[in-house]
């Protein structure tokens, strides 16, 4: 398995050339007082480091020891605590928090790229200290300000982890069920009693505390989604003076033995009259919550590029060195037993899809990280744009990152042929955690309803003009020759996909359900439409820069033709299935099936 190495110079191509990042941060004065470019250098420099260094070269053994459970509590796997205490004594649990309360305040389009680090390296790792820093997020923006004092100076320490409570056993992906119960107390706080499932980093020993953030509702709330409120739920109560007191009645029933993310420990967490705090307003739980689930679902989607780009870089490796058959035009190493595999098509594609992909899902990622912080530091007209295409392009994100990670991971698999299959090349690891980010945090399928019915359908198709009107004007804008191999195909997908819009948001006036059988192809058109515009906007530096002779942006160049030529066609299928209609699906008995 190839070491782990963070792919620096796309990362600074992305944020410096592209989106012109260290000009944006100046021109907002929240952001210019925290960061520039040589601030920004340098941390990506530390965090390549540490993801490089101290994380990647645990995630193996992480991923066959897993986590221990005796007598109620979780033990991490081995070396977890050495490389956590290193990963906060750098201050990296603060990069993106609140400044007031001891946080860096660093920009999304900055810790996505450390968060990316962070998944190359070892998922199962990232997610305690992404969890930890999503729920900062929420009470820093919702929490009263005894809350934020007590604890948000701790977690931004990393002396204390967190958790996200929301699933139980009969409620998933519709948390209007839960029956978590909150009883209101005289002194203000509240008495917490539930089951939690499949909660990660509901135990460990990384920290000496957990603060656990608890979807639960009032006895007299309204019904559904509406009666549901946050709670902030210490595994260990804190007293008035910050210091650890009594234990809250918060307690590990087991661990799940899973598929994969083996090394993060995902916990059924009992809490029996523990002692919560509200975050936000009551029955507003799921708004604060997600102010932190947005976060998280960028993250995962991240999580899935995080994983695709360590296969990548395996199965190149593999690749250049493994000797198998002659290429078909002859022998391309003749004083050799064979040819490496890198002399066939196939191998070719599957390297190609997987780095077109990367690139292009790094690139959207950081254009979506712009958006948000637009939203959250920005002003006026681009403070409003930023909100409406972070809105629109959140569940992107996190299901065609995921996606287009999976596909990626089981590719690099498959370049390894039977030696993927196998446990120590490390492959079947990759495939393994990159399989849950398509779960969790909300389906796959519960995101492409998130778009296409909340926020297309929901804003009348508002939304998505947005970003249609922002591809429209680059179009528009880009007049050269040497672009036109660019921006015809893409003309012809953006017109297509504002078709597509129109088409659905009209059929679903008679019939709902055409949206609910579209809304995956549909996602899928979008993802590729909207990485079509980056790869765009990325092969017009590239050809701008050819004449430096650099072979990064001939690499570059190249792999948006392959993009335009190979990926981006999959959009034309996708179009005939999402117009297919939902009688196909729908007219037919349950019994039949
Ligand atoms: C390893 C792991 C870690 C996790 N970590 C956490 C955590 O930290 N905190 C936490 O609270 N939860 C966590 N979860 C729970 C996770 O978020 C849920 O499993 C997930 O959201 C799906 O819920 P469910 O399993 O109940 O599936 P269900 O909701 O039962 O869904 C089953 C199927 O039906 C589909 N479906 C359901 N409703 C709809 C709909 N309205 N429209 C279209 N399709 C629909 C789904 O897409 C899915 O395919 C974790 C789960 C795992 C496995």
């Amino acid at each position: 398995m190839a070491d782990y190495r963070v792919p620096l110079r796309d990362m600074n191509f992305i944020l410096y050339e592209l989106f012109k990042a260290d000009e944006i941060w100046q021109s907002i004065p929240k952001l210019a007082e925290q960061v520039d470019r040589d601030t920004a250098e340098a941390i990506l420099q530390e965090c390549a480091k540490i993801s490089e260094q101290e994380i990647a070269p645990i995630a193996r053994q992480g991923h066959e020891v897993g986590v221990g459970f005796e007598n109620g509590k979780v033990t991490t796997a081995p070396k977890y605590k050495e490389a956590f205490k290193t990963y906060t004594e750098g201050g990296w649990s603060a990069l993106g928090g609140d400044p007031q309360y001891g946080g860096m305040g660093m920009p999304k389009m900055l810790t996505a790229l450390h968060e990316e680090m962070l998944c190359s390296a070892d998922i199962s790792f990232s997610l305690y200290p992404c969890l930890t820093a999503g729920a900062g997020l929420s009470i820093a923006k919702h929490g009263s300000e005894v809350l934020k004092e007590k604890y948000l100076t701790r977690m931004y320490a990393g002396d204390w982890a967190a958790s996200m409570c929301l699933t139980e056993s009969h409620a998933g992906s519709d948390l209007g069920l839960i029956r978590t119960k909150a009883l209101p107390q005289e002194d203000g706080s509240y008495k917490i009693t539930g089951n939690k499932i499949f909660i990660t980093g509901g135990d460990h020993d990384l920290t000496e505390n957990i603060i656990h953030l608890v979807l639960a509702k009032l006895p007299d709330a309204p019904a559904g989604p509406r009666g549901i409120s946050l709670f902030l739920v210490p595994k260990i109560n804190v007293n008035e003076d910050g210091s650890l007191g009594d234990a809250n009645n918060v307690s590990c029933g087991s661990i799940e033995h899973k598929m994969g993310i083996n090394a993060s420990a995902t916990c059924v967490m009992n809490f029996d009259d523990s002692q919560g705090f509200l975050v936000g307003e009551l029955n507003k739980g799921l708004t604060c919550m997600f102010t932190m689930m947005n976060f998280e679902r960028i993250g995962v989607g991240i999580q899935g590029l995080g994983a695709a780009v360590h296969s990548y870089q395996n199965a190149l490796e593999y690749a250049k060195d493994r000797l198998q058959g002659r290429a078909l035009t002859g022998a391309k190493s003749p004083n050799k037993e064979a040819d490496s595999i890198m002399v066939h098509g196939d191998v070719r594609r599957m390297l190609l899809n997987m780095k077109a992909l990367n690139e292009g899902s790094r690139a959207l990622s950081s254009y979506i990280a712009m958006q948000l912080d637009y939203a959250t530091y920005g002003t006026g007209e681009l403070q409003v744009k930023g909100e409406a295409l972070s809105a629109l392009m959140t569940p992107l994100a996190k299901a065609f990152f995921t996606d287009m990670g999976f596909e990626s991971t089981v590719a690099g698999q498959q370049i390894f042929g039977g030696h993927g299959f196998i446990r120590e090349w490390g492959q079947e690891q990759l495939v393994r955690d990159a399989r849950i980010t398509q779960i969790y945090e909300g389906t796959n399928g519960i995101q492409a309803m998130d778009l296409l019915l909340r926020k297309v359908a929901g804003s009348k198709g508002g939304l998505m003009k947005v970003f249609i009107d922002e591809v429209n004007t680059y179009i528009n804008e880009s007049t050269g020759d040497n672009m036109a191999e660019f921006i015809k195909p893409l003309t012809k997908a953006v017109t297509d996909l504002e078709k597509l819009t129109l088409h659905l948001l009209d059929k679903a006036n008679d019939d709902i359900n055409e949206l609910g059988g579209a809304a995956n192809d549909y996602l899928h058109v979008f993802g590729y439409t909207a990485m079509a515009y980056i790869w765009a906007r990325m092969a017009k530096i590239s050809l701008d820069k050819l004449v430096t002779g650099d072979d990064f942006y001939q690499s570059k160049l190249h792999t948006a033709r392959y993009y335009f030529a190979r990926l981006l066609p999959r959009r034309i299928s996708l179009i005939e299935t999402a117009k297919s209609g939902a009688e196909v699906l729908f007219n037919i008995d349950d019994e039949m099936f």
